[in-house]
């Protein structure tokens, strides 16, 4: 029998109102997106066939689009829509799907930004792991570094917006240290946190995470309320480097991974240097749940 290969099979993409495989989406060179990094983006993922907060998802991103004055060519149902098309195309059970506006670009000898028709883009990949399985496992090894995270001042750190040099350069320090992820201060030397991932920490029962200078993930909301289920106080505050250092358990929650331990920081051990047990029951809860349909919206596929 012979099979048709599936086009999409590395990821599909959605824009200009079409789909494309991954492999042909574009974005023109004069979009402010790419020349500005004037963009908005949401990442939702998919496991077992099932969206994961979706809702939510939509709703930081519209947030968000409207802090940044963008104009969405596309309603809340019609993105919606798109995503659950993309996933659908792809034929994949577990992908990392992300929606996003660019700023498009005004009439060629025109600067003014209001004359830009912003963009509406999608895209579908099969579901990415912010580490690989045999370092989820042994725990990632971090790197705390004195760069600072752009102020929020500057950038508000709510977006999820694409201002990474900090986290790009913090992470090529962590690589030439021997770590395999980075950690970025603030201008008072606390911690905030990492490219794709909010940081926590276990101190005496209670789990801590910073409480402003981020991006407020949706795993870490996701941390407040299985600490809830499960009977563990968190608490938002501010967190030193030497305070991590010195916590029975660190993690980073992620869209790409959920819970994920950190056993070392600058080549120190975290608590045993082993995953810790609150971070193991805490991972095993999302996952758990997650396949229970916890916060799913399920992907139909059309009736025939
Ligand atoms: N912080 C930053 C800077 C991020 O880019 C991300 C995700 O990409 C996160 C935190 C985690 O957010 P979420 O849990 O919504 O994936």
């Amino acid at each position: 029998m012979m099979t048709e290969e599936n086009p999409y099979q590395s990821g599909i993409a959605y824009t200009d109102g079409s789909f494309c495989p991954i492999e042909e989406a574009r974005i023109p060179i004069l979009d402010w997106g790419f020349l500005r990094s004037d963009a908005n983006q949401d990442t939702v993922s998919v496991w077992n066939g099932m969206f994961f907060r979706l809702e939510d998802h939509l709703d930081r991103f519209q947030r968000n689009n409207e802090k940044l004055r963008f104009k969405i060519p596309l309603s809340r149902d019609e993105i919606r829509t798109v995503l659950i098309d993309l996933v659908q195309e792809s034929g994949f059970q577990n992908a990392y799907v992300q929606m996003l506006m660019t700023r498009g670009r005004p009439p060629i000898g025109v600067r003014d930004l209001r004359m830009c028709e912003n963009r509406f883009h999608a895209f579908c990949l099969p579901y990415i792991w912010l580490a690989p399985e045999e370092v989820r496992h042994r725990g990632l090894h971090a790197h705390i570094s004195p760069i600072q995270r752009i102020s929020s001042h500057s950038v508000d750190p709510t977006i999820k917006h694409y201002h990474w040099l900090d986290f790009q350069m913090g992470l090529f320090e962590a690589y030439d240290s021997g770590a395999e992820t980075v950690i970025l201060t603030d201008s008072e030397g606390n911690i905030t946190e990492g490219p794709g991932f909010n940081v926590f920490m276990v101190e005496k029962n209670s789990l801590f995470t910073p409480a402003s200078g981020v991006l407020e993930g949706m795993t870490r909301r996701t941390v407040f309320e299985l600490c809830e289920l499960e009977g563990i106080r968190s608490v938002e505050t501010s967190i030193s480097p030497e305070r991590l250092h010195s916590a029975e358990e660190v993690f980073l929650s992620s869209t790409a991974g959920g819970l994920i331990p950190v056993t070392q920081l600058d080549g120190l051990s975290i608590g045993s240097g082993k995953p810790g047990e609150t971070t193991l029951l805490l991972n095993q809860s999302y996952w758990k749940r997650r396949l229970e349909g916890w916060h799913a919206t399920k992907i139909h596929d059309e009736e025939p």
